[in-house]
């Protein structure tokens, strides 16, 4: 349920109405928007027939939320939601881009490589430390040490960082290195990985699975935010199809779709979507065409020898290329780099 409060309603006004949602059971959500506090009150609705909602003092509307998603639907909150990081801001008018090489290899390479990005617009690094490989036998990535090799990329370029967390018991350790957590499309739907993220108080980037339909992709957001954590950023990168021209199909009708029915930012990572680098910047400006909020992209100093996914990683120059055409498209439709 929805209770929409009155404009401007005091802080005790909203403490009262949240004490009589709770007393029944429910757990409560607080969204504080530019004029109003909306309150969401998840769980088994017909617990509030013992109050008079509407009849609360600064209650202005009582609705349902029909849509199985709750907190994450635009019916809960109606005004985009703006994650801040630093000094970004994500979801709000400018496009925000995370480039970095599919997995942290060494030292030298990471630093050069994010000063390259960061020198080309992009405002977070990324860099797998724990990889969800298809075979056991490649390359698992380089665990904590990797971590902190990301942190020592932070330090010497001020970007915030993005990993990936495979493993619930990693979280805190996580948290002590990454700035954004990513959970990778393999585990959308690893349930309890979602509700330890859905504990933390950092953002987190939630992958499309590879074969989730967009309401499960909005089930499995639910899950974090359910645990108090709205701080998530979606991002679509392409779905299974019967098509094999590409690694996946980049799904970009998810994009608008995804817009409609959440508030969250939306992101898209071409990379990932496409596996061949020639394919990367036309679909990345396609995906800032459709009303993206950011892009993911994975970019190598020396894609040959990457250890995984040089296929569709980009050299830095030709990454520098790329963010000068986003750009363009971005401006033409009123946002930028
Ligand atoms: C990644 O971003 O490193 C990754 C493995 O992506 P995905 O989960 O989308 O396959
Ligand atoms: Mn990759």
């Amino acid at each position: 349920m929805i209770i929409v409060l009155k404009k401007d309603a005091a802080q005790d006004v909203i403490d009262h109405v949240v004490e009589k949602i709770k007393g029944t059971g429910l757990a409560v959500h607080i969204s504080k928007g530019k004029e109003r506090t909306i309150i969401g009150a998840i769980g088994d609705e017909s617990l509030l027939s013992s109050i008079q909602l509407d009849a609360l003092p600064g209650v202005e509307n009582v609705m349902p939320i029909l849509k199985p998603y709750k907190l994450v639907s635009r019916e809960f909150r109606k005004e985009g939601t703006v994650i801040e990081l630093g000094g970004i801001k994500i979801g709000d008018r400018d496009v925000m881009v995370i480039a970095g090489p599919c997995s942290v290899e060494n030292k030298d390479s990471l630093i050069d490589t994010a000063r390259k990005v960061q020198a080309s617009g992009a405002k977070i690094l990324r860099g797998g430390a724990f990889k969800p490989r298809t075979s056991p036998y490649d390359f698992q990535g380089l665990g904590f040490d990797g971590l902190k090799l990301l942190s020592e990329a932070r330090k010497a370029t001020g970007l915030p960082i993005i990993s990936e967390l495979m493993d619930p018991r990693d979280t805190e350790t996580f948290c002590e290195y990454v700035d954004i957590v990513q959970i990778g499309a393999r585990n959308m739907q690893n349930f309890r990985l979602l509700t330890e993220v859905g504990k933390i108080k950092k953002p987190v980037l939630l992958k499309r699975g590879l074969s989730a339909t967009i309401k499960e992709f909005l089930m499995s957001a639910e899950y974090i935010a359910a645990q108090g954590n709205s701080q998530i950023i979606l991002c679509e990168r392409g779905i299974r199809t019967f098509e094999t021209a590409t690694r996946n199909t980049l799904d970009l009708s998810a994009v608008p779709v995804l817009k409609e029915e959440t508030h969250l930012p939306v992101f898209v990572d071409p990379s990932h979507a496409v596996g061949r680098w020639a394919l990367v910047a036309p679909l990345a400006k396609a995906a800032v065409a459709v009303g993206a909020d950011g892009l993911m992209i994975e970019v190598h100093p020396d894609p040959e020898n990457a250890l995984c996914d040089g296929a569709q990683s980009l050299k830095p120059s030709k990454f520098a290329g790329l963010m000068e055409e986003v750009n363009k498209v971005a401006e033409s439709i009123g946002r930028r780099i």
